[in-house]
């Protein structure tokens, strides 16, 4: 039947999530600056910068949920963040993923750091379309940043993030989007389908994992269809959704839970 058959496409992408992910765990940071030119830290940054984590007018800490965390990229920005430019030592942020492989590179940078004997970081494993352990309006902060497009069930996923987020809190996602300028996709295209996947074998020995990383680029939603995705979760945009970040290589999407 239909459905039959979508189960087991779903089940099966979702084993092909957990393998890729565990196979690329020890590599991810490295092959990440390889196949941005770095370009990701930046976007990263501007992210962070852009939500000004820390605490919240009422003077209370945020409570920040970073889904797909993997190796920590944001949650240490956001700490970073919250106590350099807030003077806020007590926000705190939860570092969820699917994969524990993921998790454990976390956990070594976060006791290289020295966060591992504070309580502002913690690593869950949880999947994005549950949060099992996170209870109703508790956040104040939903990030998830090149996550989302994994995730077998989206809006599964967006109507936990809206479950879990307390009124006013905010939604917020960075991903692989649609480049705008066409005389960039088609360089863009060449590059994604032909030299990544080399990179993949060449530098991380796995060929497989990242083309199957750029074919997930490409199924992704535009930057319309997912701020409608957003929308119909429950979120008020912001703006006019998304804001497009090195010609659409990359867009932010932001919502407000009402
Ligand atoms: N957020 C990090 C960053 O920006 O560098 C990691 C992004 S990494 C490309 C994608 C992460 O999504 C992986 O760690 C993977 O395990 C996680 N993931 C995939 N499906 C998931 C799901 N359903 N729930 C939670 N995490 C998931």
């Amino acid at each position: 039947t239909h459905f039959g058959f979508q189960t087991v496409k779903e089940s099966l992408k979702a084993g092909k999530v957990a393998e890729v992910f565990s196979s690329v765990a020890s590599s991810y940071d490295v092959m990440n600056d390889a196949m941005s030119f770095g370009i990701h830290r930046l976007w990263k940054d501007y992210f962070v910068r852009s939500l000004n984590p820390g605490r919240n007018p009422g003077g209370q800490p945020m409570s920040i949920l970073d889904v797909a965390g993997g190796t920590g990229d944001i949650a240490f920005r956001m700490l970073d963040h919250a106590e350099k430019i807030n003077a806020d030592r007590e926000t705190s942020v939860i570092c969820a993923d699917i994969n524990a492989d993921m998790l454990r590179e976390g956990e070594k940078r976060a006791l290289e750091q020295g966060y591992m004997s504070t309580n502002r970081i913690s690593f869950r494993v949880e999947n994005a379309e549950t949060l099992d352990s996170v209870p109703d309006n508790s956040i104040d902060l939903y990030t998830i940043s090149f996550g989302i497009r994994n995730v077998t069930r989206i809006p599964m996923a967006l109507a936990a993030a809206h479950r879990v987020l307390k009124p006013g809190g905010v939604f917020a996602c960075l991903e692989f989007s649609k480049v705008s300028l066409a005389p960039l996709d088609t360089i863009y295209q060449q590059y994604s389908f032909s030299v990544i996947p080399l990179m993949g074998q060449l530098i991380a020995g796995d060929r497989d994992s990242y083309q199957y990383l750029v074919e997930s680029i490409k199924n992704f939603p535009s930057q319309e269809q997912f701020a409608q995705m957003v929308k119909e979760a429950g979120f008020m945009n912001v703006g006019k959704g998304y804001e497009e970040l090195t010609f659409g290589v990359a867009s932010i999407w932001k919502g407000v839970k009402p």
